[in-house]
């Protein structure tokens, strides 16, 4: 019988967000492809160590004892490689005692494609590429960024920290804020609107798919008293009173919920994730990922009005504090620059 993907919580990696492949993207640039088959060949069996999906990865992949011999989650690498130098990827995976044996290998095309072929509800690669060919398609999919990894308390729950705008829901409110009206526009939109849910945004699916892992855990706690969660789902948003409501509203309507939720109000989200240590934190801005990759895993959604221009200051930056810090993705240098392993190799 073939096996259904679609009851899962399926996930998309490129071995370039679950490994570290820094030292073997330095071989590949200073000596070509040729030469680093072989040299991917000859290290076939030293394990790549972890990158900065790999905490979330494990502990998501921690979950399937939820429901013993059908897995609720599902890994799959879904990687650039050829299959050859793939070989190593499978192999690390492997020494690492990951429950992933699923593996797609495209030879150097985006593997993008096949996102809704798996019923992915998220991709997470390096390859800003990759990542915005996705996005631009319509699939859920972000990019993580080089940044810190909390990986040190092994019984530790696992923690998923999402934006809201641009993130879970759309960018229609972030519309407005970029508008000539503003702030106080967008404040007054919010409060009209404030029985209305926002539209989808890009990884709303992914959300409901980890409500699902947790209405599992509670009914777990329901027969085993001693249960301890394993998931927690936080929200962090700039959005602050009146417009939190709206929020709130949207999730309620989609009959999802977050554990806790930090309406910001322009105080620095890095203030909260550093306490937090979320070991995956979704964000369209890249103002807000530059000062959080210091302390969470980091991931870019290159989505909405955010990402087709130079970033202005958002809604994500609705109290004025300072100007977003830092470059923004859209105009730092070629990614080839910034981000060493785009080529997911
Ligand atoms: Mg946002």
């Amino acid at each position: 019988m073939a096996y259904e993907l679609e009851n899962r919580l399926v996930i998309g990696v490129a071995s370039s967000a679950l490994f570290d492949l820094s030292e073997s993207d330095a071989f590949f640039q200073e000596h070509g492809e040729d030469a680093y088959r072989i040299y991917q060949d000859e290290h076939i069996d030293i394990r790549l160590e972890p990158g900065v999906a790999f905490p979330f990865v494990r502990r998501l992949l921690a979950l399937n004892d939820l429901r013993p011999g059908d897995p609720l989650v599902e890994v799959i690498i879904l990687s650039k490689n050829d299959p050859n130098t793939g070989l190593r990827v499978m192999r690390s995976i492997a020494a690492h005692h990951l429950p992933m044996t699923r593996a797609a290998f495209t030879r150097g095309r985006s593997p993008h494609e096949y996102i809704p072929a798996f019923s992915m509800s998220l991709f997470l690669s390096a390859s800003e590429n990759d990542v915005r060919a996705a996005i631009d398609t319509g699939y859920p999919a972000g990019q993580v960024l080089p940044s810190a990894m909390n990986d040190d308390e092994d019984g530790g729950a696992l923690r998923v920290a999402f934006d809201f705008d641009g993130v879970v829901g759309d960018d229609e409110s972030e519309k407005v804020f970029q508008g000539t009206g503003g702030l106080a526009a967008f404040q007054n939109h919010e409060v009209m609107h404030r029985g209305e849910p926002v539209g989808p945004g890009p990884l709303k699916q992914l959300l409901v798919d980890l409500n699902m892992i947790q209405h599992l855990e509670r009914e777990r706690m329901k027969v085993d008293k001693s249960y301890q969660p394993r998931l927690q789902i936080s929200l962090v948003t700039a959005r602050n009173a009146p417009a939190h409501e709206r929020a709130v509203f949207t999730l309620m309507s989609w009959g999802v919920g977050v554990d806790d939720a930090f309406f910001l109000g322009g105080v620095e989200k890095a203030k909260v994730l550093k306490v937090m240590k979320p070991h995956l934190f979704f964000d369209d801005q890249a103002g807000h990922l530059m000062s959080a990759a210091e302390y969470a895993a980091s991931v870019h959604v290159p989505y909405g009005i955010s990402n087709e221009a130079k970033i202005k200051v958002g809604v994500e930056d609705s109290v004025p504090r300072h100007e977003v810090s830092g470059p923004d993705l859209r105009t730092s240098p070629p990614d080839s620059e910034r981000i060493t392993n785009d080529n997911d190799r």
